[in-house]
């Protein structure tokens, strides 16, 4: 069975064919331009490698609701070209065959629970932390949704005593993705992240806001496993600042068998940046029997 998966972007469209079992035949990629210039190009690819049912991980915010008049679209994402862009309402007019639809983080968590660090689980947390925060949250074995979708990336976070930046995020003072994302790091210290060198205090900063939100998450959501992905992650050094930024929050509140390991529970991604387009592959398999 070939399935279509597209892990749609800000800057590239990924675009492969597949099959459940994770198996990749062939795989391209196209830039995000506008909808009029890309969606034909990406089209023209599943109509050549024909496919019973096409996956997409997208940016956002985006539509959820199957009750929404405007499901499946991309609603008010700064990239204005999209605004308001029927991505899964083309692809069906296009295709004609189902299509799965989730957020781009939701793909990456459920990339990694099918085939890398959360295979098994049934309650997983997955953070991006990269140009933006965004949460994955498997729940009882779903992903959740809720109301939209959840935008973890904006929790309120105690500011660092020594810091005096101002945040980055235009709606909050103090939210998580406003102190920790890419852009703030750059704006901050006036590098980019991955010019600061290993021992800088950013990095005990960064582990610092997110280990605060991570143990809200925890609190809150009770996950078995949490898994950290994103370009700033890629900073291998930030996951022991963060595992013991999250055990002195915690304060030995919670015992359980998981936090007891914490190299095996605050974990990067297993399926080495694969984890978003076989996501989007499992997407579209689950389309297919809905
Ligand atoms: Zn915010």
């Amino acid at each position: 069975m070939r399935i279509g998966a597209l892990e749609a972007g800000g800057t590239k469209m990924v675009c492969a064919v597949g099959e459940e079992n994770g198996r990749i035949e062939t795989e391209i990629q196209i830039p995000t331009e506008t909808p009029a210039v890309t969606l034909p190009k990406i089209a023209q690819f599943f109509h050549e490698n024909s496919i019973e049912a096409l996956g997409i991980g997208c940016f956002g915010p985006i539509d959820l609701r199957k009750d929404s008049a405007t499901y499946g679209f991309i609603t008010s994402t700064p990239k204005t070209a999209w605004q308001n862009c029927d991505i899964v309402g083309y692809f069906k007019k296009e295709l004609g065959i189902p299509i799965g639809f989730d957020t781009d983080v939701n793909a990456s968590l459920l990339g990694e629970c099918c085939f890398g660090a959360g295979i098994g689980l049934t309650d997983c947390l997955y953070l991006t932390v990269g140009t933006g925060i965004g949460a994955g949250i498997l729940s009882g074995g779903s992903l959740v949704h809720g109301m939209l979708h959840p935008e973890a990336g904006h929790c309120q976070v105690q500011r660092v005593p020594d810091d005096s930046y101002k945040g980055h995020c235009p709606y909050h003072p103090s939210c998580l993705e406003g102190f920790t994302c890419g852009p703030a790091m750059e704006e901050r210290w006036g590098k980019r992240p991955n010019e600061l060198p290993e021992d800088h205090i950013a990095w005990v900063w960064e582990a610092d806001y997110l280990g605060q939100a991570l143990s809200d998450y925890i609190f809150i959501l009770s996950p078995q496993k949490i898994i950290l992905g994103g370009g700033i992650m890629e900073q291998r050094q930030l996951f022991p600042l963060i595992r013991k930024k999250v055990s002195s929050q915690l304060n030995s509140y919670l015992r359980t068998e998981e936090l007891n390991q914490m190299e095996a529970y605050i974990v990067p991604p297993a399926c080495k940046g694969r984890q978003g387009i076989l996501g989007c592959l499992r997407l579209g398999f689950a389309a297919l029997s809905e």
